[in-house]
C-alpha cells in the first residue's frame, strides 16, 4: 500500500506507472469529524468513478483512469497530485451559501471556479492564483489548462446529468502531473465529489443526505447509479 486516504486505498503494482485505487466503504464529513461505515459504498464510487473517467475519456478529457479491476478498484495513471481542490459551482451550496449569505440554489451567473489547498491540518483553505504561484503548487500555464479543463468537465457533466433530469450544482476535481510533466485529470467523480440534485423537486442524491442525515446514504447512491443507467434496479 502506497497510501490510504479517507475514502479510499492506493496501492503498488507490478508496474510502476500504474497504481490500484481501492474504495473503502468508509464515509466521512467535515474534515473527519462525522465517520461512519456504509456497506456497499466503495462497490458503488468505485462505479461512479470509472463510469465518468470513461465518459470524460470519450469526450476527450485525458484522465488517469486505466480500467475498472473490480467491484470496488480500479487501475490508474502514478500522478503526483497537485495539492489544490478545484471545485465548480453552477449554483450556491455548502460553504458558498454560507459565504455569500445566499440560500442554496442560488444560481450563478456563470461557473465559478474555487481553488482550495488540499490541507486537512489547515482545513482546505481558498487559495487566489498568487497564492498557488508563490507557493510553487502550479505554473500559470498549468492553472490555466487545469481551469479550461475544468470547465470543459463542468459542461459536459452538466449535459450528462440533464439528460437524466437530474442537475449538477457543484463538484470538486484533483489533478495530477505525469514524470513527463502532463496535467491529467485524477482521483475521483461521484456523489462523494458532487453535489446533484433532481432537477424539478431538487431532492439532493449526493453527500449531503449523510453530512446532514437527510436519508441513508446507499439507497440514495444506488438510487442515483440506477438514475444515470449504470446500475439495474435490483436489490
Ligand atoms: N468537496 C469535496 N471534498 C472536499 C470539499 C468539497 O469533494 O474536501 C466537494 C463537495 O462535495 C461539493 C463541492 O466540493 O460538491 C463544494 O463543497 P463546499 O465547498 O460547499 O464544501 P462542503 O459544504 O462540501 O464542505
Amino acid at each position: 500500500m502506497l497510501y490510504e486516504g479517507k475514502a479510499k486505498k492506493i496501492y503498488s503494482t507490478d508496474k510502476p506507472e500504474i497504481i490500484r485505487v481501492e474504495y473503502k466503504d468508509s464515509a466521512t464529513a467535515f474534515n473527519g469529524v462525522k465517520k461512519d461505515s456504509i456497506e456497499g459504498k466503495g462497490k458503488l464510487n468505485n462505479l461512479f468513478t470509472s463510469f465518468f473517467f470513461e465518459l470524460l475519456s470519450e469526450k476527450g478529457i485525458e484522465n488517469h483512469f486505466e480500467g475498472k479491476i473490480s467491484e470496488t478498484e480500479h487501475l490508474a495513471k502514478k500522478v503526483s497530485i497537485i495539492p489544490l481542490e478545484v471545485i465548480v459551482r453552477n449554483k450556491a451550496a455548502g460553504t458558498l451559501a454560507k459565504r455569500i449569505g445566499k440560500e442554496e440554489g442560488f444560481p450563478m451567473p456563470f461557473p465559478i471556479i474555487e481553488l482550495c489547498y488540499k490541507n486537512d491540518d489547515l482545513g482546505d483553505p481558498m487559495l487566489n492564483d498568487d497564492h498557488i504561484f508563490a507557493l510553487n503548487l502550479a505554473s500559470p500555464d498549468e492553472l490555466k489548462q487545469i481551469k479550461e479543463k475544468a470547465l470543459r468537465v463542468n459542461t459536459l457533466l452538466q449535459d450528462f446529468f440533464l439528460g437524466h433530469g437530474l442537475e449538477l450544482i457543484d463538484f470538486k476535481l484533483e489533478f495530477g502531473k505525469t514524470t513527463e510533466g502532463t496535467i491529467l485529470l485524477a482521483d475521483e467523480i461521484s456523489p462523494d465529489t458532487c453535489r446533484i440534485w433532481d432537477a424539478v423537486t431538487g431532492q439532493k442524491l449526493d453527500k449531503d443526505v449523510f453530512r446532514r442525515d437527510l436519508a441513508p446514504l446507499a439507497e440514495t447512491y444506488h438510487s442515483l447509479a440506477v438514475r444515470i443507467g449504470i446500475l439495474k434496479n435490483e436489490a
